[in-house]
C-alpha cells in the first residue's frame, strides 16, 4: 500500500528538507509514501486571508480561526484526522502502530496560542508529542510521519530492524556496538565476538530487561518465568 499523509500547516516549507533527505526522502522520491502539504491560509475567505484572531475574553496571543482549519480538514482526502496539540493523548510507539493501520492520515498543525476549541469536533484524534510546548505542530507532524513511515517496508528496506527496537514490545533496545573493538579503554562485551548466536540472543534479551528495569521501570509489564530468570541473572552482572 502507498502510505499517504496530508499535513495542514501555515508553514508548508518547514517540511522541505525533511521530505528530501535520508530514508524518508528516498521513500518519497520512489513514491512509496506520499506527503502532501496544504497551506491552511488557502482556505481563509476574507480579503486579508486571516487565519488567526484575538481570543474572546482577552488574554495574550492569537487563536487559530475555525473556518480555514475546518475547511482544510473538509477538503483533505478521506482518512483519519489528527489534531496535533499539547493537550492531546501522549504520542507513543503504540500510537504510531495504531495510526499506521490507516492508509491516509490528515495531520493538522497549530500555531500561535493553538486552535479555536470548536475545531476539535472535526477531528478523530488529538495527539501530543510530550509534556512541553512547541511553537507549532510541524515538528510533531514530522515525528509522527517518520515514526509511522518506518514501521512499514515503505521506508525501512528490512522491517526486522524495527522489531527489536525500543518500545516495539514494551522494552528498550539492547546496547549496540560497532568497530573499533576498544574505544578509549572501553571494550565490546566478549559475548558479542564469539559468534554464538543463541548466547547473543539470550544476552541481548537480558540486557533489554535490565536496561528497561533500570531506566524505564514504568514500561516493564508482567514478565514470563524465563524473562524473570534472565533479569535476575543480569541484575547480578553489570550493565555495560
Ligand atoms: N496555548 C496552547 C496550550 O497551552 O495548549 C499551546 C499552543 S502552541 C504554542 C501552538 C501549537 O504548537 C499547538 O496548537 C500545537 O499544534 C503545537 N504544539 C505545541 N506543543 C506541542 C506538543 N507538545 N505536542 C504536539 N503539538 C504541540
Amino acid at each position: 500500500m502507498t502510505r499517504r499523509f496530508t499535513i495542514l500547516t501555515l508553514f508548508p516549507s518547514i517540511f522541505d528538507s525533511f521530505l528530501e533527505c535520508s530514508l524518508i526522502g528516498k521513500a518519497v522520491a520512489a513514491g512509496r509514501i506520499v506527503v502532501e502539504r496544504t497551506d491552511i491560509r488557502n482556505f481563509a475567505s476574507d480579503p486579508h486571508r486571516s487565519v488567526d484572531d484575538s481570543p474572546y475574553g482577552g488574554g495574550a496571543g492569537m487563536v487559530m480561526k475555525p473556518e480555514p482549519v475546518v475547511e482544510a480538514l473538509r477538503q483533505a482526502p478521506d482518512g483519519l484526522r489528527v489534531l496535533i496539540t499539547p493537550q492531546g493523548e501522549r504520542y507513543t510507539q503504540e500510537t504510531a502502530l495504531e495510526l499506521s493501520r490507516h492508509e491516509t492520515l490528515v495531520l493538522a498543525c497549530g500555531r500561535y496560542e493553538g486552535f479555536d476549541e470548536r475545531i476539535r469536533d472535526f477531528v478523530d484524534r488529538e495527539v501530543s508529542l510530550g509534556d512541553f510546548v512547541l511553537h507549532g505542530g510541524e515538528v510533531a507532524a514530522m515525528a509522527i510521519v517518520e515514526s509511522i513511515a518506518r514501521l512499514g517496508k515503505e521506508v525501512l528496506g528490512n522491517p526486522d530492524s524495527a522489531i527489536e527496537e525500543s518500545f516495539s514490545d514494551g522494552l528498550l533496545e539492547y546496547p549496540q556496538y560497532t568497530r573499533p573493538h576498544t574505544f578509549e579503554g572501553r571494550s565490546v562485551p566478549e559475548i558479542l565476538l564469539g559468534g554464538n548466536h543463541q548466547a547473543i540472543r539470550r544476552w541481548r534479551r537480558a540486557q533489554r530487561l535490565l536496561r528497561t528495569s533500570r531506566r524505564r521501570p514504568d514500561l516493564l509489564g508482567e514478565l514470563t518465568e524465563e524473562d524473570r530468570h534472565l533479569l535476575q541473572e543480569a541484575l547480578g552482572q553489570e550493565e555495560p
